[in-house]
């Protein structure tokens, strides 16, 4: 049935502010209520429903926010390149390089050639005429095809041209900003230049080894082994990586605080897979709206989304106009305290296995008085551990 027209959205947002599901169904075919089902009906009591401009914290356009985002990137100064790789979780010796490729001191063809220890300042791979930093990691036709597949298209052109310490910043300090496909990206980014590097050594010695798969196939390797060396180090209690305990097993809250683990489900076998971090998002709404109901005094929100802490936990410092957001905000400020801290996911597993039980046939909360069967086994273990 096609909708009558003028028909404002505040027409399908019921009194209670949620969707108003019945009116919708007649509407629209359910794979777009599945769309409809992430985004939060406009927050009425601080946001207006209108238009707004990305980059400002409230929506509002200015010219000084539209300049920090074009030449600030997206936050920050550039020699904050520093700071940023100070807490690159990666191993050391790609942390080196990467040290080395902000201070523009990695021995290309280029830079020999400049303290004149040879006269060839070309690529071997593509023989280009000049094999500088910039060739080496981004101009070359292998992280050229590795890197336009794996970064967001609208920001192809960007990720291509920022100067290299920007560049090297952005992806460590925003992992989200120009990859979405990858997991751990900044760790990945790292291995990425780091086997470039190491395959245009050994090319010099073994032409054959330079396949893209290769440089890729080792970068995720290396990425995964680093993670699970991350998970292992942070399972012995008395061991700080960055400064920053890390946990890996589920661990109680203090007797006068109740915590709320969020993980999101998916389905790949029908297809259907909701977009992990507003997913999250609305864990932690229905979460926070639970611990609410409950007159919860202090409350610990845990995710495995770093991305989705960091949104949270940025209390404004970024441009979010959500309402979903919004409406968090609103009920993390009630009286309560509330604290968002990140989970590894060998801590959150409890979480991950409720999201396989329920249905995405229905958009409806799903509550348990008491765990599931299916949870129990792993309930068990949290308890142990
Ligand atoms: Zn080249």
């Amino acid at each position: 049935m096609p909708l009558p027209d003028f028909t404002p959205i505040s027409a399908m947002v019921a009194a209670d502010g949620e969707w108003e599901w019945s009116q919708l169904h007649q509407f629209v075919p359910h794979d777009v209520l599945e769309h409809i089902a992430c985004i939060k009906p406009p927050f009425q009591t601080t946001l207006l429903y209108s238009s707004g401009w990305l980059w400002c914290g409230d929506c509002g356009f200015s010219v000084k926010s539209s300049y920090d985002t074009r030449y600030n990137y997206p936050i920050g100064r550039v020699d904050n390149v520093w700071s940023v790789l100070k807490k690159f979780l990666g191993v050391p010796r790609v942390k080196s390089f990467l040290w080395l490729v902000c201070k523009g001191c990695v021995l290309t063809n280029f830079e020999r050639a400049r303290q004149h220890l040879i006269d060839f300042t070309g690529c071997v791979t593509c023989c280009a005429a000049l094999e500088d930093l910039d060739h080496l990691l981004r101009l070359c036709p292998i992280p050229q095809l590795i890197c336009s597949s794996l970064v967001r298209q609208y920001r192809v052109h960007e990720f291509f041209t920022l100067p290299i310490s920007v560049w090297v910043r952005v992806n460590f300090q925003n992992p989200r900003y120009f990859s979405a496909s990858e997991s751990d990206w900044d760790i990945l980014f790292g291995a990425i230049l780091w086997n470039l590097w190491l395959f245009r050594n050994r090319r010099i010695f073994d032409p054959e080894s330079d396949q893209i798969d290769n440089v890729m196939s080792c970068s995720r390797r290396l990425r995964d082994e680093t993670c699970q060396a991350l998970a292992s180090v942070a399972a012995q209690p008395s061991i700080l990586v960055g400064a920053r305990p890390l946990e890996v097993t589920w661990c109680p809250p203090s007797a006068d605080s109740i915590k709320v683990n969020v993980d999101y489900g998916r389905r790949l076998a029908g297809g259907v897979t909701p977009c992990g971090g507003v997913a999250e998002l609305w864990a932690v709404y229905e979460g926070l709206k639970c611990a609410m109901s409950l007159n919860v005094q202090k409350l610990i929100v845990k995710s495995d989304s770093r991305e989705v802490i960091g949104i949270l936990s940025s209390q404004g410092r970024r441009a979010t106009p959500s309402s979903l957001l919004e409406s968090i905000r609103a009920l993390a400020a009630q009286n309560c305290e509330v604290v968002f801290q990140h989970v590894f996911r060998e801590g959150n597993r409890v979480a991950d296995a409720m999201t396989h039980l329920f249905s995405m046939d229905t958009f409806a909360m799903r509550l348990y008085l008491y765990p599931p069967y299916e949870v129990l086994e792993i309930l068990h273990a949290d308890v142990c551990s």
